[in-house]
């Protein structure tokens, strides 16, 4: 951390400022120039609140050097991790896709999705059981039984699952079924619950906070890898922008700047991340160009009467397609699928 001061700072208050960093059991490195100093913080500053630097009398600016979070720093773990969850790696080479329904309607539904996205390439089937919805009058999945569902296509069609877990409570009992956790983006900052999915021993997908920074993102991974579970992959799917052509702004940046501050594999979900069927394809080429590590799509047999998402759900077909195209993507920047 580098503290500069305001100009022609009392000798006084320089020496306050050292003493109270000294307290806190840091070693200062001070440069005097002519008119202003800047005061070098040694030691772990991301316990502190920058804040409580920044209000001392005397204190100009105050800048981090280190990131606040340490385990899901790439200065931590220089390669990248590499999960193999039941032999399919995760943040490997291989571009990893995940694909399904926003929702577990029935199982007709589902075997019928989980049967076309095998067939287009996908290798983990999606569905949420317990639904994150808006309104409390909209559909909220049908809860374990929506589990069990997701268990029998996936055996049936050599997929993984992954599937949400809204609270706490429900850990034990999703995690009987699924073989990665996901956290939805309103949750991300839900401290008490993500913080006991680092006991688990589940793979968590985190996705994206609506309104997160890429460092609050990354100190919610601290979360659970500060737990003991080293396997969180992470996930754009949107932030909330000004515009409202788009359900969200699906942000591309975020990819390769969460890949290079952190070693944690990261995917984007393009679906939520524009909510608009069309802008689908485009946006998962792109992310795969931008580097991400797979891809989550929403996929419905009979989008028109999705109990939920279906205007951002491609078509079967559409998602073959667009297995197609970014086949021919990863490689030209030598990946594979
Ligand atoms: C989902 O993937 O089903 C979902 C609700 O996503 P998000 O949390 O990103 O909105
Ligand atoms: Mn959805």
């Amino acid at each position: 951390m580098v503290i500069t001061l305001e100009r022609n700072v009392p000798e006084k208050q320089v020496e306050e400022i050292i003493k109270k960093l000294n307290n806190l059991g840091f070693d200062i490195h001070r440069s005097t120039g002519v008119n202003r100093t800047v005061l070098g913080v040694i030691g772990d500053t991301a316990k502190i609140d920058i804040r409580d630097i920044k209000i001392l009398p005397g204190v100009f600016n105050v800048v981090r050097i280190s990131e606040p979070y340490k385990l899901a720093s790439r200065s931590y773990h220089k390669d990248n991790s590499v999960f193999n969850i039941k032999n399919v790696n995760i943040g490997s080479n291989e571009i990893v896709t995940i694909a399904g329904p926003c929702s577990v309607e029935s199982e007709k539904q589902l075997m019928t999705i989980a049967s076309e996205v095998k067939k287009a390439g996908a290798k983990i089937l999606r569905g949420g059981a317990f639904k994150p919805r808006t309104s409390p009058y909209a559909f909220q999945g049908l809860g374990e039984k929506g589990l069990k569902l997701l268990r029998k296509a996936a055996a049936e069609f050599e997929l993984l699952i992954v599937t949400e877990v809204m609270d706490k409570d429900q850990i034990s009992l999703v995690e009987q079924y699924t073989d990665i956790i996901q956290v939805g983006a309103r949750n991300m900052q839900n401290f008490t619950f993500i913080r006991e999915l680092g006991k688990s021993a589940k793979p968590v997908f985190l996705k994206r906070g609506i309104s997160a920074t890429i460092e609050e993102w990354l100190m919610s991974a601290e979360y659970i890898l500060s737990g003991g579970n080293k396997q969180v992959i992470l996930c754009e799917r949107g932030i909330r922008t000004f515009e409202t052509y788009t359900r969200n702004t699906l942000d591309i940046s975020a990819i390769p700047i969460a890949k290079k501050l952190s070693h944690l594999p990261v995917f984007a979900d393009p679906s939520h991340g524009t909510g608009l069927r069309n802008e689908v394809i485009p946006m998962a080429r792109a992310a795969v160009a931008a580097g991400a590590d797979g891809l989550m799509i929403e996929v419905h047999n009979n989008p028109e009467n999705a109990l939920s998402d279906g205007a951002q759900s491609l078509y079967p077909e559409q998602f073959s397609e667009l297995m197609t195209q970014i086949k021919t993507i990863a490689s030209s920047i030598g990946r594979n699928i």
